[in-house]
């Protein structure tokens, strides 16, 4: 069955609204929904395009959400500037908005509720899930939040349709925080998940390669979390912001001396983990020199297929330093990211240095792709009305 998504509101009706049974009778529609909306559509390598398209319809087990908020994701850019997917689609997929239409059969949201999105989620029951590889789940791989065409996040438009396997990725975002917080969700939680991976002991020493977005993400949690974190970027403006979200060192990614001030840092001994932030091959050889036996490198930057390097493979095996990757979001970790930023015990909205309108989304992620010195996140704002909870942006 599908809801009508137009129209004026077309009668209350009694739907189930909370996991405990309840029936209240409430109204379907907070406001108007219109039939049409506008939506960055891309077309093409580097060809996004503002566009009118019918505001997506939704079943009876989905949500329609009013986009507030969506974030500029490097992934977003790969896919724009290399052309890896066919078009048109409407991407975005870090965002945040209030739902405007629930789903006859939907539980334990309402209409007004003001919602980070996860465009992934997993089933939880296969093969890659009982190994808590989520991101390789076959479920985890659809994305379940499209503004129309293939669904690819849908975030850069004024309404997205959230599918049902992906409603356990809808996190209420309290009265206190803002939308922005809410959209900062899923790339918090892609950073923690790579913290995790590294099985690292309270203060042990951290390389973290780049202090962009990301890199300072890495850095404010780590050091929260009781780490020695040595920062590095090319831009002096970077390594101060690194210092001031927790770095204890912060150094020049280009000097040539850069791994024996690292190994020197540690008396000799290498650093735990580095974590590389940047997609630059070099680095990653450098991590490798300048882990300790046994510590790890995690590539988080290096979403290109078909890229080579050489390793030295003996630092793998007899030195046993891993090389690994985390890609995207873990399931398992929502609360705790949730407790992460709606908490402030990292406090994202200090990130956030950019916003465009909608209509400039094209703007906004040609600057995410080649960042300024006063640039760090960047949002693209679908809309600044209508958003419950008294938030105003
Ligand atoms: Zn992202
Ligand atoms: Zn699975």
């Amino acid at each position: 069955m599908e809801c009508r998504t137009e129209g004026a509101p077309w009668a209350s009706r009694k739907i189930p609204i909370s996991p405990r049974g309840v029936y209240r009778k409430i109204s379907h529609v907070s406001a108007t929904i219109p039939k049409t909306m506008r939506a960055v559509v891309y077309r093409g390598v580097n060809d996004l395009r503002l566009e009118e398209v019918p505001v997506p319809r939704i079943k009876s087990s989905e949500l329609l959400v009013r986009v507030g908020i969506c974030g500029v994701c490097p992934t977003d850019i790969k896919k724009i500037h290399f052309g890896t997917q066919s078009p048109p689609r409407i991407y975005g997929h870090e965002t945040a908005g209030t739902i405007v239409r629930v789903g006859s059969r939907v539980q334990g949201w309402t209409v007004g509720d003001r919602v980070g999105l996860h465009h992934h989620v997993p089933c939880l029951d296969c093969h890659f899930c009982r190994h808590q590889t989520f991101a390789q789940c076959e479920t985890y791989k659809k994305t379940g939040i499209t503004a129309g065409f293939e669904p690819a996040g849908g975030g850069y438009a004024e309404y997205v349709r959230v599918m049902d396997f992906c409603l356990p990725g809808v996190v209420k975002i309290p009265a206190k925080n803002t939308l922005e917080e809410g959209a900062m969700l899923e790339p918090v939680n892609t950073v923690l998940k790579g913290i995790r991976a590294l099985s690292l002991l309270k203060g042990d020493t951290v390389w973290v390669a780049g202090a962009g977005p990301i890199g300072l993400l890495f850095i404010g949690m780590l050091s929260e979390l009781g780490m020695r974190v040595v920062a590095t970027d090319l831009m002096e403006s970077r390594r101060q912001l690194a210092r001031r979200w927790g770095a204890w060192k912060a150094l020049d990614g280009a000097d040539p001396n850069l791994v024996d001030l690292l190994r020197a840092l540690t008396r000799s001994r290498g650093v735990d983990a580095a974590a590389v932030c940047v997609p630059v091959d070099a680095v990653v050889a450098q991590a490798q020199a300048a882990l300790r036996g046994g510590g790890t490198t995690l590539l988080f930057a290096h979403t290109l297929r078909g890229k080579t390097a050489p390793v030295d493979l003996g630092t793998v095996c007899v030195d046993e330093k891993g090389l690994m990757g985390s890609y995207s979001s873990d399931f398992t970790l929502q609360k705790e990211v949730a407790r992460w930023v709606f908490s402030r015990r990292l406090d994202v909205r200090n990130l956030i240095t950019h916003r465009f309108p909608l209509a400039e989304t094209a703007a906004a992620v040609a600057l995410a792709a080649r960042p300024s010195e006063d640039s760090l996140k960047i949002l693209v704002e679908a809309s600044s009305t209508q958003i419950a909870g008294g938030t105003a942006l």
